[in-house]
């Protein structure tokens, strides 16, 4: 009987697997040929000068629009795009949508600088630096205008040869950005060495400010590193003005998040959003 029912538990241990890898499998699929057929594209978020309230960039967030009209976020595909080295595309059209967007902005009269997430596997590839440059001049806009968020531990990883690289991005002109900042263990001596513009706030700091001392003790940490090392913040996942409150003297910061404006689509960043 022990016999029998292992071999069943087996047989269903089996067949949960399959389920999973067709799941998987299906999912890949559709991945690329949404990635052909232009439903994969950014929002835009806006992101917002503490000292004047004026929209100074947004980030770019990607989505999946479906055929049905229903709208997958990245934190559900992300993954599979990581695994199958779908990102590479994905991370490609994300780039040249966003710089094509910018420019139209900016063509417009309305400069927008435009930030856009990159990938650990994109920032290893040997020719990104080139990507980037050739995205840029395709759609002729300056390098002033585009941002690049790497994450914490993606910029750690590695952090010697990653300086390099950085470096390089850096020499195009690009403002370099370092997402989630918090979350991962970045060595102060290394922060000091990368050629970076910008420390992203994680979110995770920024919510529960009002009851949380131990988060406000990070984030006054982390606006005296940025001012010492002479950086940018930006504070993502403002929800309610009070957390604006305990970051109000701080210089060079911008604001995002649902107060201000949730990720939206391209037509909906206007002139009249550049004065919020
Ligand atoms: P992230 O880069 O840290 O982006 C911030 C996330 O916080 C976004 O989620 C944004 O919609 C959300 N957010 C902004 N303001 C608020 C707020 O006030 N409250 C709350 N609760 N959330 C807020 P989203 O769009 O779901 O993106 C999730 C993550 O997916 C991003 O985190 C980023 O790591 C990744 N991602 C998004 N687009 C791309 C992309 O084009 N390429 C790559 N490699 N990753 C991307
Ligand atoms: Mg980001
Ligand atoms: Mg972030
Ligand atoms: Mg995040």
């Amino acid at each position: 009987f022990a016999k029998q029912s292992g071999r069943c538990c087996y047989k269903f241990y089996c067949d949960s697997m399959n389920a999973k890898a067709a799941l998987r499998l299906q999912l890949e699929q559709d991945l690329r040929s949404a990635l052909s057929s232009g439903a994969i594209l950014p929002f835009y978020q806006p992101q917002i000068c503490a000292q004047n309230g004026r929209m100074v960039s947004v980030e770019a967030l990607v989505r999946w629009i479906q055929p049905q009209g229903r709208m997958i976020g990245p934190d559900e595909f992300i993954p599979i795009a990581e695994e199958t080295g779908l990102i590479i595309e994905l991370g490609k059209q994300v780039l040249q949508q966003s710089c094509h967007q910018a420019s139209v902005w900016m063509k417009n009269g309305n400069p927008i600088r435009v930030a856009v997430n990159v990938s650990a596997h994109q920032f290893k590839q040997s020719d990104f630096t080139d990507l980037v440059k050739q995205t840029l001049e395709e759609y002729q806009l300056p390098a002033s205008l585009l941002e690049l968020e790497l994450t914490e531990s993606v910029i750690m990883s590695d952090a010697e040869e990653n300086i390099s690289r950085l470096k390089e991005l850096k020499a195009i002109g690009v403002t370099l950005a370092v997402d989630d900042f918090g979350t991962g263990y970045s060595s102060l001596s290394y922060l000091k060495r990368f050629p970076i513009d910008i420390l992203k706030i994680d979110r995770s700091f920024m919510c529960d400010i009002n009851s949380a001392p131990d988060d406000i003790a990070i984030v006054d940490a982390i606006l005296a590193l940025a001012s010492s090392l002479n950086l940018g913040v930006i504070a993502e996942g403002i929800e309610y003005s009070e957390q604006i409150t305990i970051l109000k003297s701080t210089n060079n910061l911008l604001l995002q998040g649902y107060l201000f404006s949730r990720p939206v689509a391209a037509e909906y960043i206007t002139l009249d959003r550049a004065r919020l």
